[in-house]
């Protein structure tokens, strides 16, 4: 498990912005240490435990970048056409004919290593073939589509640093350079629970008072999404007891997500199981929807606990567990970057905290404008199924109005 200490998350201010919680995680929370060897077609969501040195470079070899005729740069005439004879052809996977030394072009095709003293690719499109000679254009620049080894990644160059994430491009470098064994560190443990009394499991009767469970779907395809081996531990009934025996049980994973239970109402016992079993520290994050959002530690374990309104559990994941789990993955934080699109809605807020708005998008005349989804409360599941991605508000933002730029995040890049 993680090795956290009991005052990891301590803070005493009343509501800590975003930015603070960020920055007290990635301080605060060190990754998990264990790593493995595994195969390249296992390891997408990994995290590189160590650097891959390219131990080729890339391309290994000189080699045209389009199908057409190889020619020495030198042979061209100043102004107007050049005419050469065609000599010879270098197709893709077969080594260059040596004895190329000039005044002819060589058929090439995409791929085929440039034969030595050739510099140049004329594209075929761009050439007229006339009795065996080729009618090359002018003002074609010297290397023109001619792709030298080495140019995408040298070999004993840091291709892929410590703590990136393998997605299928960065898999995709792995093995153009030949890896086909990463070392990456070990998945992380999650434990995931849902809590509520009216909280029934999908596939059962539905009984009077009850909702389904959506939010352990949400954030158990989330986690997964993050690389992370969720272990689902159901749903904990609303007493304080059944709540700390479960949390306390799930100590050894190197993190506990639970959702519901963490305001202050009476049957609200997250807070007061995790106090019991280990360190609670209130977070409430100057963030909405989303406040009230516990987090602490249970055991080696870090603990947060989520509001139990689905969006505002999305919103938190977003902004408080996604940030740890990559902290704790070993993982560098990529940053959220919200694209600049215009509002087409008014919205008021309180200045201070940080707002999410569930838009959609549309595109005119160049211009990419987010409407607001109508209905703006916490629970309504199809805010987000309805929707393109969150609007972000920043803290000292008071008001919106149409045709501000505002800055917008993709459901993609969230829930990727
Ligand atoms: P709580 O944070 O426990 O006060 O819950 C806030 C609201 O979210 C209540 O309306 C709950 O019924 C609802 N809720 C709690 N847990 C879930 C869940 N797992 N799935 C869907 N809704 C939930
Ligand atoms: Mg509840």
């Amino acid at each position: 498990m993680a090795q956290l200490s009991d005052d990891c998350f301590a803070f005493s201010g009343p509501l800590m912005p975003v930015e603070e919680a960020e920055r007290l995680i990635v301080e605060r929370v060190s990754p998990v240490a264990e790593s493995e060897d595994v195969r390249l077609s296992e390891a997408r969501g990994r995290v590189l435990a160590a650097d891959i040195v390219a131990p080729i470079s890339l391309p290994p070899f000189a080699n045209s970048a389009v199908d057409g005729y190889a020619v020495r740069h030198a042979d061209l005439a100043r102004e107007g056409d050049t005419r050469l004879p065609i000599m010879g052809r270098a197709a893709a996977g077969h080594a260059a004919g040596t004895g190329y030394s000039g005044g002819a072009a060589i058929r090439i095709f995409t791929g085929a290593p440039m034969p030595d003293g050739a510099d140049t690719v004329f594209m075929q499109e761009d050439c007229r073939v006339e009795d065996g000679v080729v009618v090359l254009p002018h003002g074609l620049k010297v290397g023109a589509n001619r792709r030298l080894a080495g140019e995408d990644v040298r070999a004993g160059s840091v291709a892929l640093a410590e703590g990136t994430r393998l997605k299928p491009a960065q898999l995709a470098l792995a093995a153009a350079l030949g890896i086909d064994t990463v070392h990456v560190r070990r998945r992380l443990r999650v434990a995931l629970f849902s809590t509520g009394d009216e909280v029934a499991e999908p596939g059962t009767p539905l009984t009077e008072a009850r909702i389904y469970d959506a939010n352990r779907r949400l954030l158990s395809e989330l986690l997964i999404a993050a690389g992370a081996d969720v272990t689902d531990l159901g749903i904990l009934k609303d007493t304080p007891d059944s709540v700390a025996t479960a949390l306390a049980a799930a100590a050894g994973h190197d993190l506990i997500v639970t959702s519901g239970g963490v305001s202050t109402g009476e049957a609200d016992h997250v807070r007061d199981a995790v106090e019991r079993i280990g360190r609670l520290v209130f977070w409430r994050i100057a963030l909405k929807p989303g406040r009230p959002v516990a987090m602490g530690v249970v055991g080696g374990a870090a603990f947060v606990g989520l509001p139990g309104n689905p969006v505002a559990a999305f919103v938190t994941f977003v902004r408080v567990v996604r940030p740890l789990l990559a902290r704790l993955s070993g993982a560098k934080l990529e940053p959220l970057v919200a694209l600049p699109v215009r509002a087409a809605f008014s919205y008021k807020k309180k200045k201070g905290r940080r707002e999410y708005v569930r838009v959609s998008l549309s595109h005119a005349d160049g211009v990419v404008s987010a409407q607001k989804f109508p209905r703006e409360g916490a629970g309504v599941l199809s805010s987000l199924t309805e929707t393109d991605g969150l609007a972000e508000l920043p803290e000292d933002v008071t008001k919106v109005a149409p045709g501000d730029t505002i800055g917008f995040l993709p459901y993609a890049v969230l829930m990727g």
